[in-house]
């Protein structure tokens, strides 16, 4: 029998994932041998950057299973960005706030 095309790749389960972060050099993680600040940026491009560099972390999935557990209030997470503890697709540049109210 074949698999579906549109069956999902099996998830690795959270305790290999942890098993996995054990073994992981912290230099082979790029918020520990990169600027630091880039993860709590506020520019758009530097936050867009800190995404672009969690996506060859070999934790990535872990970081962002433990942001989403924890919450997080702000900052980049496992790729994604963090606000009051849920992800948003991207950051606005400062500046004037919308003339029309989004819709929550
Ligand atoms: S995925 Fe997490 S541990 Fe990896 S670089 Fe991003 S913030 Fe750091």
């Amino acid at each position: 029998m074949t698999a579906s095309v549109l069956e999902r790749p099996e998830a690795p389960s959270l305790g290999s994932l942890h098993d996995r972060a054990d073994r992981v050099d912290d230099a082979l993680l790029p918020c520990r041998v990169n600027n630091p600040e880039l993860w709590f940026a506020e520019s758009p491009g530097d936050v867009e950057l800190a995404k672009e560099l969690c996506a060859g972390c070999p934790v990535q999935a872990l970081c962002l299973d433990g942001a989403m557990a924890r919450k997080e209030p702000w900052g980049v997470w496992g790729g994604q960005l963090f606000l009051q503890g849920a992800v948003i697709p991207r950051k606005r540049p400062r500046g004037r706030p919308r003339k029309n109210p989004v819709a929550a």
